[in-house]
């Protein structure tokens, strides 16, 4: 294999540059020519599609988002847009493409294989929700992000007297609420994966402000429902004074945590390899901080799993 491509897609995620450095770098050093695809696979079609040099990805390291550019691209999920994406690879010479998103970003990997080319997917998102890795690239970051969020929110909830119902990201997973609870040492975390008892998390608040607790904090997954509506719930079944932060797009953003960089920069490596090797349809993770690789169907098919050795350790915790 002698020409590459490498794309960002889906949502991004801090770290997808330190990847698509690797990427770069790796190929180069082994003597292949590597392409950027702009604007994930949107750009694929519309032939966005530039050489990238050394001195292309010199620093991005250190910077959240993508150079790449991502978007979504509805067009690319109809069998005209994957030929069109495939006229552009044809035109370009790519042998084979390496593709940096979440789930959905894959499917797409898996449509264009399927169809005779190539792809690896390196899991960029901020979720944690990839199964076959212990961790996607941007999760240790926007887990930083959203500790550093409640440690300030602690500090005027110790003031007031009052609950706090804090929302954060992770689509249908729970992991990053799960993290920063036990992070942050939240009296209640609600992830999708465990059903939500409401009255025992009533229960539990007022068991804490009758011990003389000062405050108490309530972090929500976003794939359990509207932080505001679960707020007033609670307003109105404990009758405690109750405020709501739905922490949002801040979570995406800032530069990538050392781990973070670290995790990118071996994934996209590992991705360039698997590629000149011969492999395709694969997916790369790590795994008890080996790096591995998983096929991109079992990736796709597989549900995602929690670890409830954690989630029964944070209750343990906040009793
Ligand atoms: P993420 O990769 O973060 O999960 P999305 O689910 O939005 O993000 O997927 C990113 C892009 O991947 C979509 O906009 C679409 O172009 C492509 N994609 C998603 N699902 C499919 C599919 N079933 N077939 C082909 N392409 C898909």
């Amino acid at each position: 294999m002698k020409k590459i491509g490498v794309l960002t897609s889906g949502g991004d995620s801090p770290g997808m540059n330190a990847a698509v450095r690797a990427v770069v770098r790796k190929a180069i050093f082994h003597e292949m020519e590597v392409y950027g695809v702009y604007n994930g696979y949107q750009g694929l079609m519309e032939g966005n599609i530039k050489r990238m040099e050394l001195g292309s990805v010199g620093d991005i390291i250190q910077r959240g988002g993508t150079i790449l550019y991502s978007a979504r691209s509805e067009e690319f999920k109809t069998e005209e847009g994957q030929q069109k994406a495939i006229e552009q690879l044809n035109k370009f010479g790519i042998e084979g493409l390496i593709v940096i998103g979440g789930d959905g970003s894959f499917r797409g990997a898996e449509k264009l294989t399927q169809k005779g080319y190539p792809c690896i997917g390196v899991p960029g998102t901020i979720d944690n929700d990839i199964p076959g890795t212990d961790f996607t690239i941007g999760f240790d970051t926007a887990l930083n992000t959203v500790i550093d969020a409640i440690d300030k929110i602690r500090d005027t909830a110790t003031s007031h007297e009052r609950t706090y119902v804090v929302e954060v990201m992770g689509r249908n997973a729970g992991d990053l609420a799960l993290w920063a609870g036990l992070a942050d040492g939240a009296e209640t975390i609600l992830i999708p994966e465990q059903p939500d008892d409401f009255d025992s998390v009533v229960r539990k608040l007022k068991r804490g402000h009758d011990r003389g607790k000062k405050h108490s904090i309530i972090i929500l997954a976003e794939g359990v429902g509207n932080g505001f509506a679960y707020g007033k719930r609670i307003e109105e079944a404990t009758d405690m004074e109750t405020r709501v932060t739905i922490l949002g797009h801040i979570q995406r953003g800032g530069s990538p945590t050392g781990f973070d960089r670290v995790l990118a920069s071996r994934l996209g490596a590992k991705a360039v390899d698997l590629l000149l090797d011969g492999k395709a349809g694969r997916v790369v993770g790590i795994q008890n901080n080996k790096l591995v690789d998983h096929d991109i169907v079992q990736i796709l098919t597989q549900p995602h799993k929690i670890d409830l050795d954690m989630y029964k350790l944070s209750n343990e915790l906040s009793i």
